[in-house]
């Protein structure tokens, strides 16, 4: 888990961070991705948080949006790290 100074959540890929941007109703909001697909774990194994990753609802979208799904270090590699696209 990424917790920034304020407490907030960011997203591992892009930094976007919920609390930031939407204030009191984005605080504590992420979306969880599971790197290790539930459906390749054996009976009795659990996530482990290392198999998870916390994303913004755009990086976590873009890494579902068609199959190969992306790992997270292939999403890193093609985003843009919030405030740096010049918005
Ligand atoms: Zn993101
Ligand atoms: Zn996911």
């Amino acid at each position: 888990m990424i917790l920034n100074e304020h407490g907030a959540l960011r997203c591992e890929a892009c930094g976007f961070d919920f609390s930031a941007r939407y204030g009191e109703r984005g605080h504590g909001f992420i979306e969880c991705h599971h790197t290790k697909p539930v459906s390749s774990l054996s009976a009795g194994e659990r996530t482990k948080s290392q198999d998870l990753a916390l994303l913004c609802a755009n990086c976590h979208r873009m890494i579902h949006v068609a199959r190969p799904w992306l790992s997270l270090s292939d999403l890193r590699a093609i985003v843009t790290p919030f405030g740096n696209a010049g918005a």
